[in-house]
Order: C-alpha cells, then sequence, then structure tokens
C-alpha cells in the first residue's frame, strides 16, 4: 500500500525506515526492504510485525550506516495470505532482482503458468512476484534494466506502481499504470515514493509519474515510455510539513 525507493549518498537503511514510518497512516498489514549498499552487499528483510521491528533487524546487519540504494514496502494484502513469505520485496529466480509493488495484477495467474512453464519457480502466492521474474526473463535476452523493466509492463494488466532493483548492477528502475507513484531528485539522492509526506524531508521538488512512464532512477532520472524517451511531467512542490 505504500512504496519508497532512494539511492543516496547518506546511510540509506535510515531514509528508508523514516519513510516507511511516514506510510504507515495509509494502513498495512507487512512490511520490507531489500537494501544495496555502496560497498556491493545486499540484504533483504520482511515482516508481518510493525515497522519498529524492521527497524530492529536492519539496525543489527552490518550495512545498517551505509549509504546505498534501497527499495520499501508497505503492503495491504490482495492475491495471498498475510506472511512473510508474501511479504515484499519479492525477488526473481537467481536473488539479483528485488521489487517492491503497489496494485493489481489481473493477469498474474496466467503470467505465472508461462513462466512456470518456462522454468521460473516462485517463492510466494502473490501477483506481484511475477514482474520479478518477467524482468529476469528480459535481463536473459539483454541486460539491461530499463528495457527488461519496460518488457515486463508490456506484458501486465491492471495497476501497478513499481521499483525494481538490480542487486547485480545496482540500477533502480520504476514503472507506474493507474497506481501513484511520485519521482524526485535532490542533492540528498534520487527518491520515489507514492506519496510525498514519505519523501519530503529530503526533496523540496517532485515529479508525479503518468500511466505507462518508466523511470530509471540514476544520477538523473531518466524519463521513457514504451521504451521511447519521454517528456518529462511537470514539476511540483513538496509539501512536507514536517509533521
Ligand atoms: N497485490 C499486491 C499484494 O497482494 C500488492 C498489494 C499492495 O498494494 O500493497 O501483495
Amino acid at each position: 500500500c505504500g512504496i519508497v525507493a532512494a539511492r543516496t549518498a547518506e546511510p540509506v537503511a535510515p531514509i528508508l525506515l523514516r519513510a516507511l514510518k511516514l506510510l504507515e497512516y495509509r494502513g498495512y498489514d507487512s512490511a520490507g526492504v531489500s537494501i544495496r549498499t555502496s560497498g556491493g552487499d545486499s540484504a533483504t528483510t520482511r515482516t508481518i510485525d510493525r515497522v519498529e521491528s524492521l527497524q530492529a533487524r536492519v539496525g543489527a546487519w552490518s550495512g545498517a550506516d551505509l549509504p546505498g540504494t534501497g527499495i520499501g514496502h508497505t503492503r495491504w494484502a490482495t492475491h495471498g495470505a498475510v506472511t512473510e513469505q508474501n511479504a515484499h520485496p519479492h525477488q526473481d529466480c537467481s536473488g539479483r532482482l528485488s521489487l517492491v509493488h503497489n496494485g493489481i495484477i489481473e493477469n498474474a495467474a496466467a503470467l505465472r503458468h508461462e513462466l512456470e512453464e518456462k522454468g521460473h519457480v516462485f517463492a510466494s502466492e502473490v501477483d506481484s512476484e511475477v514482474i520479478g521474474h518477467l524482468v529476469e526473463e528480459g535481463l536473459r535476452h539483454d541486460d539491461d534494466l530499463a528495457r527488461a523493466v519496460t518488457g515486463a509492463v508490456a506484458a501486465l494488466e491492471g495497476s501497478w506502481a513499481v521499483v525494481v532493483l538490480d542487486g547485480h548492477t545496482d540500477r533502480l528502475v520504476a514503472a507506474a499504470h493507474r497506481s501513484p507513484l511520485l519521482v524526485a531528485r535532490s542533492p540528498r539522492g534520487v527518491f520515489a515514493a507514492s506519496d510525498i509526506n514519505a519523501i519530503g524531508e529530503w526533496v523540496e521538488h517532485f515529479q508525479a509519474m503518468r500511466d505507462g512512464d518508466v523511470v530509471e532512477l540514476a544520477e538523473e532520472l531518466v524519463w521513457s515510455r514504451g521504451g521511447l524517451p519521454a517528456e518529462q511531467p511537470p514539476m511540483a512542490d513538496s509539501v512536507w510539513t514536517g509533521a
């Protein structure tokens, strides 16, 4: 029900966890984060408990105070029970990719069946998991995360705000369709969130993704639609009030 993503030269774990706390008001049944530190170490942790318990687990990890890239999620389950296994971030078969998704993939059952026939093994009951396997499949043919995400979302029906983190290359790509997702760039880093409230502490301006947009969160925000470079939507001011 809430998404955050960040790439920053500051410790990334505290930013993600603070943002998840700020998204709590939207309601959730489970939460999780995936982090890749600037040193290349990765970790994923998920819980059906409160965000505080994630905080304790991430705090005990050696990468907790390192800069890096990460994604976080608060889930409001639509497909699959409320279990740690079904909580986001989800992964591909190899564990290279992590992703968070808000929304509903209406053709998930058919896609899952096709992917299983190609040898993909699923770790959860959640519709969102197909996205990671579709991206993985795309990367087999063309090792470019932005193009693989573009190809994956072209196969989806339904609604999505999704952010995919590639643990090998450290690339971070967002896509949106009928589900809110904002992206922002500031001297503190590049960010994505479903609500400006979650990231307003680190940015002054943001842009709302439109249906069909794909944005790579690199040093700059790189916009595309259907695989072609896209014009950027207008910039809006952050309305974060420090509450
Ligand atoms: N459909 C996904 C799930 O059941 C995402 C739900 C959400 O938006 O939090 O996990």
